[in-house]
């Protein structure tokens, strides 16, 4: 099976707490490669880009506000398979409906503060990508 690419973000109340390294330690335990990492703070623009897709649902505000709350890592996963894979890494987007050994039912600290994004389907992790990296950024 060809290797697929998916977009990850570590959230603001992960790189709050130091958990770059442990999340990235459950991506790698996982089989996810890490072929793309940068930390950055995203503009308010970026944040209402990249979530546009939430802009008419009542938490939208505070989803941008809390996502330009400090910094976060961007990075490119590959994998086989790697957009399901890590969806089942991260868990349920709301921690209290987490599996056990998920990301977010470890770290998460609420249905909002989350810990990680990552891509929903192949079609969106190749924008998302694109959103964040030029193809000499990430290391195949
Ligand atoms: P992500 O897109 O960040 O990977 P997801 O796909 O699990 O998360 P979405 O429905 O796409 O969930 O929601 C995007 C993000 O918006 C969530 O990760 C969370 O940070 C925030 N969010 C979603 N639902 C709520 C809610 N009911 N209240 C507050 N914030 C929410
Ligand atoms: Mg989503």
């Amino acid at each position: 099976m060809t290797a697929e690419r998916t977009l990850s973000i570590i959230k603001p109340d992960a790189t709050r707490r130091h958990l770059t390294g442990a999340i990235n330690a459950l991506l790698e335990k996982a089989g996810l490669r890490i072929i793309a990492q940068k930390r950055l703070r995203l503009s308010r623009q970026q944040a209402e880009d990249f979530y546009a897709v939430h802009k008419d649902r009542p938490f939208y505000q505070d989803l941008v506000a809390f996502m330009t709350s400090g910094p976060v890592v961007v990075q490119v996963l590959e994998a086989a398979d790697a957009v399901a894979l890590n969806r089942r890494i991260m868990g349920a987007t709301n921690p209290a409906e987490a599996d056990e050994g998920t990301i977010r039912k470890t770290f998460a600290e609420s249905i909002e503060a989350n810990s990680v994004h990552g891509s929903d389907s192949p079609e969106n992790a190749g924008q998302e990508i694109a959103f964040f990296f030029s193809d000499d950024e990430i290391d195949g």
